[in-house]
């Protein structure tokens, strides 16, 4: 039995492996790459490996570096089944048809300037048709059920308190001796996050394949991030100023939400009105709605009441154009959740535009800023920056703010891994080579684990491990 490491082998994007039991082949995850030069090419790339042997695919959670890939996946002849969390199934409607509709307008885009140039015209990596299909071979599942996936694969899902449905995937392969426990970590959530409840501990596997993300770093504390947004609104209320916080649309603009609600009266919020301006930020809202079986018992017990952060009085979900437009005649007492996190697209775009050379606006950043993002710029300090052609003074206060991340930090991942009594060997994934090198020596230091750091394409034999 066989696992080939095809993505998020020294990277942390495009998640990919391939287990071969001998019998049968499944796919687990099948991501896109996000970033990097070589971006979109790698993405339209073939699969390094045969699409019609696969027999079925499991996958983790909804992110697109884990789903992204999977309507190319079917356009290039896949059929069987997709197993995923319940949750997660429906979480890749919202996150496929977000990613067929930025493919098709970027390539729309792209054709104008070919078209101009006299150059032939390229299609989309894949389009609605396509995801409309692959949405039709997902399974969803709930956790700790136990699924015969195939005659000689069990799958058993785990939360992994890293988004909505987000699991780590416990494995049973093969037959009689050649039975195998196989762990995939998926991405790891930090505990103590809102709403979801914390990483679930297991406890023995023959081979681990974990990720390590920020397996050389610490976070800072969630409630120092907490108090200083408390400062920002402070001031802001001061200023009679305005509040724009650009934010991902899964799992961020939810949580943001709920310190809101946590900290209404403190913060004096009452006097606010508050926008989750993000269509996509909406359909989150109601798949939560839906799923409140997976929160914490805290969370539970709030969405039952009045406490419910996305029942706030002063809190406005917008939907239509015309609503988020009409957010900028407000001139003061106003916050914005809105898409993109990293301000490359979405309504963030005209608030910033009609706020971020007055002085008294806030503009609140909570995730990463990835290198060419407009986001970047403005947490680099850039003096003007261009939005919609027209150039921008920026004189908006701009704060970054760390700590609210959605995965563990090295201490959240060893403490993960030191649940396994039998300390099984590990390969590290889905993270930079420093990232996997922190945390490689953090686990064989602390819990004596075998870790290897794998090669993109490389093949190893699952072992057995010794049993705890
Ligand atoms: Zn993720």
């Amino acid at each position: 039995m066989q696992i080939t490491f095809h993505g998020a082998a020294g990277e942390v994007t495009g998640s990919c492996f391939l287990l071969d039991t001998g019998r049968h082949r499944v796919l687990i995850e099948c991501g896109m790459m996000q970033g990097g030069r070589n971006e979109k090419s790698r993405n339209a790339a073939r699969f390094p490996f045969d699409v019609r042997g696969i027999d079925a695919v499991i996958v983790t959670h909804g992110h697109i570096d884990h789903i992204g890939r999977l309507p190319l996946l079917v356009k290039r002849g896949y059929r069987g089944p997709i197993h995923a969390q319940r949750a997660t199934a429906e979480l890749a409607r919202v996150m496929l048809e977000d990613a067929a509709s930025l493919a098709l307008s970027d390539t729309e885009r792209r054709n104008r300037a070919r078209q101009r140039r006299g150059q032939r015209t390229e299609q989309p990596l894949y389009d609605l048709d396509d995801v409309a299909e692959t949405l039709r071979l997902f399974q969803g599942h709930d956790y700790d059920e136990i699924v015969a996936v195939l005659p000689d694969v069990e799958l058993r899902l785990h939360d992994a308190g890293h988004i909505l449905g987000a699991a780590s995937l416990e494995i049973l392969a093969g037959e009689g001796d050649a039975r195998r426990r196989i762990v995939f970590s998926g991405d790891i959530g930090p505990r103590g996050t809102p709403i979801l409840r914390d990483p679930q501990p297991i406890e023995s596997a023959d081979m681990l394949i974990m990720e390590s993300t920020y397996g050389d770093r610490l976070h800072r504390p969630r409630a120092d991030t907490v108090a200083e947004m408390g400062e920002i609104f402070q001031r802001a209320r001061a200023e009679k100023g305005k509040v724009l916080i650009p934010a991902f649309a899964v799992g961020r603009s939810q949580e943001i939400l709920w310190w809101l609600a946590e900290h209404r009266s403190d913060w004096k919020l009452d006097a606010w009105r508050i926008f989750l301006d993000s269509p996509m930020a909406l359909r989150v809202v109601e798949l939560y709605n839906r799923h409140t079986g997976l929160f914490d018992p805290d969370a539970r017990a709030r969405w039952q009441g009045p406490d419910n952060p996305f029942r706030m009085p002063n809190l406005r979900l917008v939907s239509r154009n015309e609503d988020s437009m009409a957010i900028n005649k407000l001139a003061s007492g106003v916050v914005v959740i809105a898409g993109s996190g990293m301000c490359n697209g979405g309504r963030i775009l005209h608030h910033l535009r009609h706020n971020a050379w007055k002085e008294n606006t806030h503009i609140i950043f909570s995730g990463y800023q990835a290198e060419g993002t407009l986001g970047r710029q403005l947490v680099d300090g850039a003096e003007y920056v261009t939005i919609f052609g027209e150039r921008i003074r920026i004189r908006a206060r701009v704060h970054t703010i760390g700590g609210l991340s959605a995965h563990a930090d090295q201490n959240g991942l060893a403490e993960w891994y030191g649940h396994f009594r039998n300390r099984p060997p590990v390969w590290l994934v889905h993270g930079e080579d420093k990232a996997r090198r922190g945390l490689a020596s953090r686990l064989r230091e602390f819990h004596g684990a075998e870790v290897h750091l794998p090669a993109p394409g490389e093949t190893v034999s699952v072992p057995r491990a010794r049993s705890g």
